[in-house]
């Protein structure tokens, strides 16, 4: 156990949630060398505090679940998503707010964007992360409609993995991992959006209106229990949906999916049916698909009706190392119709 410079009890700097006052915080950083506790509390959120009239702003990239994205400026290029709130009077969204970028703050990997900091004083608030190059593979695969070789497409899968595995082995849950958050930069995979809950929520909280409104390409990536647990008058606040570590492995297949055959699943159908399919269990079928054994396998087993009969990240990184490398990208059995390659 340790007590923070500002009296606050830890167990485990890594796992509690971090003391999320920056703004007030009296602690100087010379005090806090001496101190034997990691800078793993409130003092160090400040490092991440950036004023955000030092940002800035360029032209508006798109909007979101939670707010809009701008290009940007910050000692070089950036994407600053700003935070759609036209309210926000008690200190519960703040904090929410604050924890998400305490879990962000903790992300170094090279498939995962880069967290640079953000602006923490409301009204506006803004996550400030370094600017993806080249295009997401949602639009690759349904604006582009990019084919991919079976290698690559294997090798997009396994940085994707390789990305997620290290958000899962730090606790850290992605909850919208989707084709429009993964971008594709001179052949690297950079995962976006990932533990931004709290922000979502409070996003949710300042919609208009109630009804069950359902993004167009979200339902897709949703594991049965969480389409089972959704309700016509759904608030997040309310009735948090039951994300976890094999909802983001659901939502992996609906990705490995999309590579192989560059649609979604249940293509062209209303929400209703593809609500009432996947709650009772039932999946896309796969008849159409050319692909081998392997490749299917791996679609049924992260598209596990169980949560616990989904396999994890490490064992999914495996299983795509060890499909076959194909030499001749025109094989018989390439799953793919190679008429345009997005290989760079
Ligand atoms: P969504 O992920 O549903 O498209 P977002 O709010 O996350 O919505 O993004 C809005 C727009 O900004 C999208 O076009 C997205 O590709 C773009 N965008 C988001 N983050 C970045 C980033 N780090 N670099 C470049 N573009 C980004
Ligand atoms: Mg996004």
């Amino acid at each position: 156990r340790t007590v923070s410079a500002s009296g606050s009890v830890s167990t485990d700097s890594d796992r509690t949630p971090v003391r999320v006052d920056s703004q007030d915080s009296q602690v100087s950083d010379g005090e806090a060398v001496d101190r034997p506790w990691p800078r793993q509390n409130s003092l160090s959120m400040r490092e991440w505090d950036i004023p955000f009239d030092e940002l800035r702003m360029g032209d508006a990239l798109g909007t979101g679940h939670f707010g809009t994205v701008y290009r940007g400026n910050w000692h070089g290029d950036v994407a600053i998503k700003v935070l759609n709130m036209n309210y926000l009077d008690d200190e519960k969204t703040l904090e929410g707010f604050k924890l998400d970028v305490a879990t962000f703050r903790k992300t170094r990997h090279e498939n995962l964007v880069l967290f640079m900091g953000a602006c923490m004083k409301p009204p506006r608030l803004a996550i400030v992360t370094s600017m993806c190059k080249g295009y997401t593979l949602y639009t690759h695969i349904h604006v582009y409609k990019d084919k991919f070789t079976m290698n690559k497409t294997a090798s997009l899968a396994q940085q994707i993995s390789q990305g997620m595995g290290y958000l899962h082995a730090r606790g850290i849950v992605h909850k919208d991992l989707k084709t429009k958050n993964i971008f594709l930069e001179n052949g690297k995979v950079v995962i976006t959006d990932f533990g931004l809950f709290n922000v979502t929520k409070l996003c949710f909280r300042n919609r208009k209106g109630d009804g069950l409104s359902i993004p167009p390409g979200w339902l897709c990536y949703l594991a049965p229990e969480i389409v089972r647990s959704l309700r016509a008058h759904q608030k997040p606040e309310d009735d948090d949906l039951p994300f976890s570590k094999p909802t983001d492995i659901y939502a992996f297949g609906t990705v490995w999916y999309e590579l192989l055959c560059g649609e979604w699943p249940f293509k062209g159908q209303p929400p209703e049916a593809i609500i009432w399919q996947v709650g009772k269990g039932m999946k896309q079928t796969l008849a159409n698909l050319q692909a081998s054994r392997d490749v299917k396998d791996i679609l049924m087993m992260c598209w596990s009706y169980r949560a616990a009969d989904r396999p994890d990240f490490v064992c999914l990184h495996k299983t795509l190392e060890k499909l076959p490398k194909k030499r001749l990208a025109r094989s018989p059995s390439h799953p793919i119709h190679l008429s345009r390659s997005a290989e760079s």
